[in-house]
């Protein structure tokens, strides 16, 4: 391999040969967004987090691997008037949120994990339990059809995103979901033969 295939785009951090960065949207999020990341996570190469940072460039990312960075983070959120989006026991639907609850509505929290790891995480962090959260009802069909899913209808941390601020803020994401499909596309076909067969351990 030559020099020049290890070359990084200064625009989208990825190797120039999967540069995205010509279909990158230009959206205007007026809704803070903070993910939690779980590192391993992160490393994959068909992570969706990376692409939606490169789309919200104000998205706030936390490491779910450091307790204290973690409380750290929530400690300074007034979580009284942020959300989380995660299902569970306690969550209430999304599309069911009143105008009035939206427009006390700071922001949205997520958790980029395998479902496992999430629900641990959850588990272990009494602010998260503590928060208001939601799920959803009738997401649109996922169109995460390169790395295979536990669940068929688990959305990915960019369109469970996508979702959420359509939901709260009526603004059309479509662009961002648009971008995902073509970019991982893209890189897909950039990956060399043997990566391809690659896939998610859970
Ligand atoms: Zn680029």
């Amino acid at each position: 391999m030559s020099r020049s295939h290890r070359l990084v785009c200064d625009g989208c951090s990825f190797l120039v040969t999967q540069c995205v960065c010509q279909w990158i949207p230009s959206i205007n999020n007026p809704l803070p967004v903070v993910v939690i990341q779980d590192q391993r996570e992160a490393k994959h190469a068909k992570n969706t987090l990376t692409l939606l940072r490169l789309v919200l460039p104000s998205l706030r990312c936390i490491s779910a691997q450091s307790g204290e960075e973690l409380h750290a983070a929530l400690d300074v959120l007034p979580l009284d008037r942020w959300r989380l989006v995660f299902p569970n026991e306690g969550s209430s639907p999304l599309e069911q949120v009143t105008e009035e609850e939206k427009a006390e509505i700071e922001g949205i929290i997520l958790i980029d994990a395998t479902w496992r790891k999430a629900k641990r995480l959850f588990l272990s962090t009494p602010k998260l339990q503590a928060m208001i959260s939601w799920h959803f009802v009738s997401p649109p069909h996922n169109d995460y059809a390169i790395r295979k899913s536990p669940k068929e209808e688990a959305l990915s941390t960019l369109e469970a995103c996508a979702y959420a601020i359509e939901q709260l803020t009526e603004k059309n994401m479509q662009p961002l979901r648009d971008f995902m499909v073509s970019a991982q596309a893209f890189q897909w076909r950039q990956q060399p033969e043997g990566h391809q067969h690659r896939n998610r351990d859970v």
